[in-house]
């Protein structure tokens, strides 16, 4: 079955982490066996020929990199026109993935149709089709001031999230409190104006509320579970989840072990002791579902290579391929074939359709 993962960071792994995607998993952990310079090294699950073979044939991928002040402890860019620069990096990265006709961006209802009606024709072998990308900037320190928001439109930026970890120049992140920064205001009202999407994903719960309210365009959760299964900001509240869904907003599910199972300890864990399974997220999705009272606002934003690897993920999966293992996962839980295509890719598809109106 087709999918659709609404949350990779492609161009971070290729650039940052060195990796060449246009090779097998194998082929990148191989040359990363002897590398300790991160702890996910020879533990990457994604690649393009990997994303094929599971019929992942579109991702929301990202552009990211953030402004930190001289003493922060977290890592990123001593200015914001630095960080701009990263991504402007990331964003040759994923042109010359087009060129190559390894990847097409998807910008318009027009260039969605037709991308499907590809990946729906059997007589085209799926290893020789483009993945299609839908450009995501997560975290929007790197816009120097608004004007380059509507530069960033202008190549083919569809979606935004405000906030990563941390500070912020528009809005705190995950592990913050407070409001969206005065700039976050006007940032979000421009994208109103825009009809971009809005990525609530990593914002405090005050800058959540202020966001959604202020915000009229659509909305989308692109890699989160749920609080009241893991107890930590990171999660989505049940009320959110219920702000998310009269917003008829659509949640990926993320598969970080931090985010499926409570207690999770980074660097210290390991996912086989813990029982980390993909089966683990269908608790998250079932909790989502109650809520709901249906299947419509749940689907997959895995988040895989996120800045971790196997040693992080569902010990089930040995590639981002293995999502389609779900299917099955799914059925033995009660979703129907119907549920389960809404999950695997037709919440993202009609969200796109209605945020983008069909025939532009
Ligand atoms: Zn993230």
């Amino acid at each position: 079955m087709f999918i659709i993962d609404a949350h990779l960071d492609l161009s971070m792994n290729a650039l940052e982490w060195n990796r060449d995607l246009k090779q097998p998993v194998a082929t990148i952990r191989q040359r990363e066996k002897n590398m300790t310079d991160k702890p996910d090294r020879g533990k990457g699950m994604v690649s393009l020929p990997e994303l094929r073979s599971g019929r992942i044939g579109l991702v929301v991928a990202t552009m990211i990199a953030r402004f930190v002040e001289v003493n922060s402890a977290l890592p990123g860019w001593h200015s914001p026109e630095q960080a701009w620069a990263q991504t402007q990096g990331q964003r040759a990265w994923y042109k010359a993935m087009e060129d190559g006709g390894e990847m097409i961006q998807i910008t318009n209802a027009g260039g969605l149709e037709k991308h499907i009606q590809l990946w729906n024709d059997t007589a085209i072998p799926d290893h020789t089709k483009p993945v299609g990308y839908i450009l995501s900037l997560e975290g929007a320190d790197s816009l120097v001031n608004l004007s380059y928001l509507e530069r960033s439109y202008q190549y083919g930026l569809r979606a935004l999230g405000p906030a990563h970890y941390g500070p912020g120049r528009y809005a705190p992140g995950t592990g913050m409190e407070g409001p969206l920064t005065r700039a976050g205001v006007e940032l979000v009202k421009e994208m109103d104006k825009l009809n971009m999407i809005l990525d609530v994903t990593h914002l405090t719960d005050e800058a959540f509320v202020q966001a959604v309210e202020l915000y009229k365009g659509p909305v989308w959760a692109s890699h989160h579970n749920c609080r009241a299964l893991v107890p930590y900001q990171r999660q989505l509240t049940d009320e959110q989840i219920k702000i998310l869904v009269d917003r008829n907003a659509v949640i990926g599910g993320v598969l970080d072990a931090w985010m499926l199972k409570p207690g999770w300890v980074r660097g210290k864990n390991d996912p086989q002791t813990e029982n980390i399974t993909l089966d683990v997220l269908i608790d998250h999705y079932d909790h989502i579902c109650q809520l709901a009272g249906n299947t419509d606002h749940i689907a997959i934003g895995s988040d895989l290579d996120g800045m971790f690897g196997q040693e992080q993920s569902p010990y089930d999966m040995d590639t981002i391929a293995d999502l389609q293992l779900l299917k099955a996962l799914l059925t033995k839980r009660g979703y129907s074939e119907q549920d389960i295509e809404n999950i695997f890719y037709k919440n993202w598809l009609r969200f796109l359709q209605k945020a983008w109106g069909a025939g532009i």
